[in-house]
């Protein structure tokens, strides 16, 4: 069976890799589910964060290239690029809203909050590309209990804000939550930090017990780690939408 595989638009430079991206996955018959964030591009205004890194840091390299794109083209939704995604049979789905604020400040937000958060991109989402988002993502896999209880209001299909190896309905304190998740079997490439040669044997493992699906970022790995994405591509057989796990789970 395909694995799953997510890929996170988080701001204008992982918006410029689609094109390539796109390229890729047609190459291994694969299909993918972008999460596309909504509202301003953040980062200019987390630019702070990476003075002082080390110029070849995985930061660096993802965002410089959004630097100059994101000054004139302010909203990661409206950009050009992704109405290339509605031609294709990938599956678009929303990845919140504000990114980076999401991340920093999710944990101090009432159910409220988030749901004003949810709803704003929602409309973003639907006024850019004519459609209800059907499946969710948290920036960053944040979670609290209120953004569950938000979460459910909304009557997604599914949301991916975890890393597991099954489909499951999350559980706080005894209370369980309605919307499906299909979580993330590992952190990105780019994020392990470790040999090409280890990520492709935990890849295969995953893949061979049922359940894989991996999550990139177009700014990276297809540019950067872009033998070993062909090669895991490759041995998995190519990759599915989660949607389409979602909807035909492996028999674990
Ligand atoms: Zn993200």
């Amino acid at each position: 069976m395909k694995a799953g595989l997510r890929v996170d638009i988080d701001c204008i430079a992982d918006i410029i890799a689609v094109p390539l991206l796109i390229n890729i996955l047609g190459k291994y018959d694969s299909r993918a589910t972008f999460f596309i964030t909504t509202g301003e591009d953040g980062t200019l205004r987390n630019a702070f964060h990476y003075a002082g890194k080390k110029i070849f840091s995985l930061p660096f390299k993802r965002y410089c290239k959004g630097f100059f794109h994101s000054l004139f083209n302010r909203h990661v939704e409206s950009h050009h690029n992704l109405k290339m995604l509605l031609e294709t049979d990938h599956e678009i789905g929303l990845h919140g809203y504000r990114h980076y604020e999401w991340m920093s400040s999710l944990h101090a937000k009432s159910k409220e909050e988030i749901t004003d958060m949810i709803s704003e991109g929602c409309e973003l989402f639907e006024h850019e590309f004519g459609f209800k988002p059907k499946s969710f993502s948290s920036p960053g896999f944040r979670t609290t209990k209120n953004y569950l209880l938000a979460l459910d209001e909304f009557g997604f299909d599914y949301s991916s804000d975890f890393f597991g190896n099954k489909l499951f309905y999350p559980e706080i304190d005894g209370k369980s939550f309605k919307t499906m998740q299909v979580p993330v079997s590992m952190l990105s490439p780019g994020e392990l930090g470790v040999d090409d040669s280890k990520i492709l044997m935990q890849g295969k493992e995953l893949h061979k017990n049922g359940y894989f699906v991996f999550y990139i970022h177009p700014s990276y790995e297809p540019i950067y780690k872009r033998n070993l994405f062909e090669e895991i591509l490759r041995c998995t057989g190519g990759s599915r939408t989660l949607s389409e796990i979602y909807e035909n789970p492996p028999d674990i």
